[in-house]
């Protein structure tokens, strides 16, 4: 297994559109369980192959603080949208900021597993906000594009300062 690089906003190429994975193979579970390592290893709940610079339809997540359930999404989409919710979001991609991004309060999903197995799921609760901003990282949008263009900007003035200062 290997970390992997995790993409910092505003990084253009987390603006990238990702195309669906044309087979699972050891290709694909060998980046599912990198995007693992380096997600557990930045202590994150979710991570997008889009954030890790692989720009294909492929999700981890594990909500649990003792790793016990982690979970794969290949190919996945958003069959159904119920309700509506806030949440204060943060973002391995977007390192010290959080703020209150409104979601789909339920949301109905469908993707194939690391064995190439199609699942359906029924989510609510942080899963399902996390199954939005992840989707979303595959769609090339950050969580901070749901915010206003005025705390975009600063968002941005900011981590673009730290970066600059931890070159
Ligand atoms: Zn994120």
């Amino acid at each position: 297994m290997a970390l992997l690089n995790i993409l910092q906003y505003p990084d253009e190429r987390l603006h990238t559109v990702a195309q669906p994975v044309a087979e699972i193979d050891d290709r694909i579970r060998t980046l599912v369980q990198d995007m693992f390592e380096t997600m557990y290893e930045a202590r994150g709940i979710g991570l997008a192959a889009t954030q890790v610079d692989v720009h294909e339809r492929v999700v981890v997540m594990d909500l649990t603080e003792d790793k016990s359930e982690p979970r794969v999404f290949i190919n996945p989409v958003i069959t159904e949208k119920d309700g509506e919710t806030t949440y204060e979001e943060g973002c391995l991609s977007v390192p010290g900021i959080y703020d209150t991004v409104t979601r789909a309060e339920r949301v109905k999903v469908e993707a194939y597993n690391e064995k190439g197995e199609k699942f359906e799921l029924e989510a609510d609760g942080l899963l399902a906000i996390c199954i939005q901003h992840e989707l979303d990282h595959l769609m090339g949008k950050v969580f901070v594009e749901h915010l206003s263009q005025l705390k975009q900007t600063r968002i941005k003035t900011k981590l673009k300062k730290r970066q600059k200062h931890n070159m």
